[in-house]
């Protein structure tokens, strides 16, 4: 925090103390005022989102202490509209905030990832929609107030406390706090708690003064906030019809609500731009009461993958707000779902500390886990693009559940989308049409892993098994080479890396026509003729690899490496040791194919005794080509680059 300068107010002999806004909050604004100005009734949004999350915060604390209430029983916010002054005021009687908590939650940016958020925004090109997005993805709170205000005055009274404060700034450097004046307190009305954000409005913004367009407004954006609304039209002054319906919208009937009620509610909890890809709104009865509505964004949040982010499901007991961090409430692989969870089981006393042991939220994880699952599943079968969308963005994170939660997986297994050897790698596959077409005697399901997937279709292992139709998915995502160790089979056919292990390619040629009896020795006789080679690369590479074998893989290339049988596959042997789970280190098989003409010459140079030393420079390379093509680091570049150069120059 910077250095406070401390000086006398004149107004009312309090003293007021001025401060620097933290960095980030600087950059925020300076964002604000000038990249958000398509779309400036967010501000009100915002505010009207803050001060309900004041009176929900205020009712659950009144719930241990009732005095804190029982002067003025009701939640309500004012919008207060004074074309004289030309302010904007927006007053809750909500919990409040003391002179220090005005400091501290308007002078600084508490959310993590914010200065991440920044970072991509600047480097971003976006035009203003797109930044609108990325800042939606966060939510510019506060602080949208500066799209419309000059200036912004916060008067504030903590429920309980005695005294009240003001907040200042004119959103460039800094602000002042100091202690409110007894004219300035009156704004807060009759309620002796809650906080008053007063705008001086912009001329660019002068509509906000407009009953209309307040009205307008708020219909959109906050019809479902569940506390009344009321504009007004004196400070004194009250109005006896909230502008807004006041309910709230999960506990209503599903034919009352409209899409766009359900589109603005989503806004309303994510801040987003974007629309959901899937709504879930329903009541279960039985065992355990609740109503839910839940929603799956259509945009992955910028911080989906950081190991510090929470679930952000909000939690409600018979309406009352309790918490949007509880820990068990969805799985962390559910984490994309934003939405509200309302009990009708849970104590309402509850101590946000001990609520994630409490088995009815157990119980509610698990009823909701699988209800958007099914829905997940149901909108695969209804609007195909819509569901590649939601893979597309989460889909990795959804398959650590396939490691987490045994029960779910044959859910999430009928849900999960693969790129495969099928289309060439360009559209998904579930893995029940994978089964639909496999071939005659395949058990097992055959997959390739690698970080990227243009490399992974151009693996030389794939060529076995694309010359003989056999499909092979393609597993991207670091986390695939995690659950194959928990879900090693789908509905009892297993899962089998094409880079380890013998795979007996042969029993697939069955079509192919009888092989003749002289065919037959011809083979047996170039098997034997390959038998020196083998041996001499074999004698070359011993440090570096396991065994050198003949291949049934190979069509095209001359070599490709595996993992032998009993080790572990090299890309997962790759990612293990990058989150430090395997330590140990699997040497790969050379698989040769013994038809590719670079090998048939090597085969007859090798008969030659004195070619030892070009076999060995020929074996090396070629390892060294198997390793580049599937991205492995090799052993001695500069050897490989000293030999590379001794052909090129041979050749010219
Ligand atoms: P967010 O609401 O996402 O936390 P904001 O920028 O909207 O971010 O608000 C920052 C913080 O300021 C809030 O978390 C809250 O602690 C405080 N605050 C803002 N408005 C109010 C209000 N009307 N009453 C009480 N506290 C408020
Ligand atoms: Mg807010």
């Amino acid at each position: 925090m910077s250095a406070q300068k401390k000086e006398m107010n004149t107004d009312n002999n309090a003293t007021q103390y001025t401060q620097d806004f933290s960095a980030d909050v600087s950059r925020l604004l300076d964002i604000v005022a000038n990249a958000l100005y398509t779309n400036h009734d967010v501000f009100l949004r915002e505010l009207i989102s803050n001060a309900a999350d004041a009176c929900d915060r205020l009712r659950y604390e009144a719930i241990t202490n009732p005095d804190l209430t029982k002067d003025d029983p009701g939640f309500r916010i004012h919008i207060w509209p004074d074309r004289e002054a030309r302010t904007l005021s927006i007053v809750d009687n909500g919990i409040g905030m003391n002179g220090e908590e005005l400091a501290e939650h308007l002078g600084t940016i508490a959310k993590s990832g914010t200065a991440k958020i920044m970072e991509q925004m600047k480097a971003s090109n976006e035009n203003g929609a797109d930044k609108m997005k990325l800042i939606g993805q966060f939510g510019v709170g506060f602080y949208a107030s500066y799209m419309v205000a000059s200036k912004v005055t916060v008067i504030s009274r903590k429920a309980g406390e005695d005294r009240a404060y003001k907040w200042e700034s004119d959103g460039a450097s800094g602000f002042s706090t100091a202690e409110a004046s007894q004219t300035e307190e009156a704004v807060l009305g009759g309620s002796k708690r809650g906080t008053a954000i007063i705008l001086d409005i912009k001329d660019s913004a002068v509509e906000f003064l407009l009953e209309e367009k307040i009205r307008e407004t708020v219909e959109q954006y906050s019809d479902h906030i569940d506390v009344p609304i009321y504009l007004v039209e004196a400070i004194h002054k009250d109005s006896h019809e909230a502008i807004n319906q006041a309910t709230a919208i999960w506990a209503r009937p599903k034919n009352e609500i409209s899409e766009e009620d359900y589109e603005n509610f989503y806004r309303h909890i994510t801040h987003g731009f974007d629309e959901p890809v899937l709504t879930s709104h329903w009541k279960a009865e039985g065992t355990i009461e609740f109503n839910a509505l839940l929603y799956v964004p259509t945009m992955r949040p910028f911080d989906l993958y950081d190991p510090s982010r929470k679930g952000s499901v909000k939690l409600y007991v018979r309406r009352v707000f309790i918490s949007d961090t509880v820990e068990n409430l969805m799985y962390p692989w559910m984490r994309f779902v934003r939405g509200v969870v309302d009990s009708e089981d849970l104590p309402l006393n509850i101590s946000r500390e001990t609520l994630q042991y409490n088995p009815v939220v157990t119980k509610i994880r698990s009823a909701v886990t699988k209800r958007i699952l099914s829905d997940l599943n149901k909108l695969s079968e209804k609007d195909e693009a819509a569901f590649n969308t939601f893979w597309g963005q989460f889909g990795a994170a959804l398959k650590e559940g396939l490691y987490d939660a045994s029960e779910h997986r044959d859910a999430i297994f009928k849900i999960c989308r693969f790129f495969s050897t099928h289309d060439s790698g360009e559209s998904y596959t579930s893995l029940a049409d994978y089964v639909s077409r496999m071939k005659d005697g395949q058990d097992e399901i055959y997959y390739i892993s690698g970080e990227n997937l243009e490399s992974l279709k151009n693996s030389p292992q794939l060529e076995g098994f694309k010359s003989r139709g056999l499909e092979v998915l393609f597993f991207t995502d670091t986390i695939d080479d995690f659950w194959l160790q928990q879900a090693p089979e789908f509905e009892g056919k297993k899962f089998k890396s094409v880079t380890k292990g013998n795979i007996n390619l042969g029993q697939y040629d069955a079509d192919k026509p009888e092989e003749t009896e002289q065919e037959k020795t011809e083979k047996i006789k170039q098997d034997e003729s390959l038998k020196p080679l083998l041996e001499t690369i074999k004698k070359t590479l011993s440090e570096q690899v396991e065994d050198v074998i003949i291949s049934n893989r190979l069509t095209d290339s001359p070599v490709c490496l595996v993992a032998p049988e009993h080790g572990v596959d090299m890309h997962m042997e790759r990612v293990l040791k990058v989150h430090q789970k395997y330590s140990g280190s699997t040497k790969p098989v050379l698989e040769i194919n013994k038809d590719h003409s670079l090998i048939r010459k090597m085969v007859s140079l090798n008969e030659d005794f004195s070619n030892e030393d070009k076999i060995s420079d020929l074996a090396l390379l070629l390892l060294d080509q198997a390793k580049i093509i599937q991205g492995e680091p090799i052993n001695d570049p500069a050897g490989f680059v000293r030999r590379m150069s001794g052909y090129m120059e041979e050749a010219l």
